[in-house]
C-alpha cells in the first residue's frame, strides 16, 4: 500500500495571537469600494501560504467579490485545489481583480473576470449565463459580495442608503441563485457570506446587520429546499476581519483603530484565515453538511 499521505513536511506551530498585525491599527480611509492592495497593512488573502491538494478538483466556481477580502481567499485557495474560477467585481476595482486573475491562471486554472454591479437583476443574470459559458458549466456559487456603512443613528440613513445595502446583500443573491439554479446539478454547492452581525448586530451597522440575518435565513431556508435535490447550501460567518470593505465606510475610524480588540484573540482576523472554511463547505467530502453556519471570529460572536 502506498503511503503518499504520510510524506508531510512538519511545520511549526504558530500562535493565532500573534500570527498577524494587532491593533491599534493605522488610521486610514478610501473611497468605497476601496483597493485591498492601497491598505495599510495590506490584507493576507493567502497569497503567499496557501497550498491546494486537490479538493476540488475540475470544479467550476463562481465568486462575488472575488477581487478582495473573503471571497479573494476563496479564488485562490479554489484554484489552487483544482477549481476553475470566475470573479465578479465593480469595475472600480479591476487593480484588485487583475492580481486575482493571475493568481488563479498561476494555479493552472481557467480564470474569468465579470465586473459590473449586481444591484441591476439583468446584470445578476448575465453574470450567470457568462461565468457559466466561460467555465463550461457551474458546480459552486459563492455568494459573497456585501455593502455596509457605518451610521451612528437610523435617521442618517437616507431611503436610497437603505435600498443600496438591500440590493446588494439580498436582491443580488436572490437574483443570482435563481439564475444559477438551473444549472446546478447534484452534488453543486452554494455558499453565503453571511456575518457574526447575523446574530450580534451592532447599532451602527442597522440595515447591513439584518441583511446578515436574511443571508442565515435564505442558507437555511434553501437548503431544506435543495437539499432533495442533492444540492447544500451553506454560510460562512466572518467576524472582523480586516478588508476593503471596513476602510471604505464600513467601520467607524475608532472601531477601525481598534479592529478585534475585544475578541479573545485581541486583534482582527484576516481573509486568508476563513478560505479553508470555504474549501470545506465546498468539498464533496462535506456531503453531509448543509444548512450550516461556518464560524471564524477570533473568538466572540457565535454563528
Ligand atoms: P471586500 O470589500 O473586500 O469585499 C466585498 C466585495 O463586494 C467588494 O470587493 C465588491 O467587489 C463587492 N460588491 C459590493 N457592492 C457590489 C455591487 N453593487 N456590485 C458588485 N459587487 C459589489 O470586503 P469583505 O469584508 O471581504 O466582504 C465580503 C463579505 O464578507 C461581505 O458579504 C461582507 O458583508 C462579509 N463580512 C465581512 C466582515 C468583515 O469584517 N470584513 C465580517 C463579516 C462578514
Ligand atoms: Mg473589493
Amino acid at each position: 500500500m502506498k503511503e503518499e499521505h504520510k510524506k508531510v513536511t512538519s511545520k511549526p506551530l504558530e500562535d493565532p495571537a500573534t500570527k498577524y498585525p494587532r491593533p491599534p491599527y493605522q488610521e486610514q480611509t478610501q473611497p468605497w469600494p476601496g483597493l485591498a492592495g492601497k491598505m495599510t497593512p495590506v490584507p493576507d488573502h493567502g497569497e503567499k501560504s496557501y497550498v491546494g491538494s486537490g479538493r476540488l478538483a475540475g470544479r467550476k466556481a463562481l465568486i462575488t467579490g472575488g477581487d478582495s477580502g473573503m471571497g479573494r481567499a476563496a479564488a485562490i485557495a479554489y484554484a489552487r485545489e483544482g477549481a476553475d474560477v470566475a470573479i465578479n467585481y465593480l469595475p472600480d476595482e479591476e487593480p484588485d481583480a487583475k492580481e486575482v486573475i493571475e493568481l488563479i491562471k498561476k494555479a493552472g486554472r481557467k480564470a474569468i473576470a465579470i465586473p459590473g454591479d449586481l444591484r441591476e437583476e439583468s446584470f445578476c443574470k448575465k453574470l450567470v449565463e457568462d461565468a457559466v459559458k466561460g467555465l463550461g458549466g457551474l458546480d459552486i456559487l459563492v455568494s459573497n459580495a456585501g455593502r455596509q456603512q457605518t451610521h451612528e443613528s437610523i435617521l442618517d440613513i437616507s431611503t436610497a442608503q437603505f435600498d443600496w445595502t438591500m440590493k446588494t446583500n439580498i436582491y443580488a443573491p436572490f437574483w443570482i441563485i435563481k439564475a444559477a439554479l438551473p444549472h446546478l446539478k447534484p452534488g453543486s454547492v452554494i455558499i453565503g457570506t453571511t456575518s457574526v452581525q447575523a446574530t450580534d448586530p451592532s447599532a451602527e451597522l442597522y440595515d447591513y446587520a439584518q441583511t446578515k440575518a436574511a443571508t442565515t435565513s435564505f442558507v437555511k431556508s434553501l437548503a431544506k429546499q435543495l437539499g432533495p435535490k442533492g444540492i447544500r447550501v451553506n454560510g460562512v460567518a466572518p467576524g472582523p476581519i480586516w478588508t476593503a470593505l471596513q476602510v471604505s465606510g464600513g467601520a467607524t475610524m475608532e472601531k477601525l483603530k481598534q479592529f478585534g480588540a475585544d475578541a479573545p484573540l485581541g486583534r482582527a482576523g484576516q481573509p486568508a484565515e476563513l478560505a479553508s472554511i470555504y474549501v470545506q463547505l465546498a468539498a464533496s467530502d462535506a456531503s453531509y453538511a448543509t444548512g450550516q453556519i461556518y464560524g471564524a471570529a477570533g473568538g466572540n460572536g457565535q454563528p
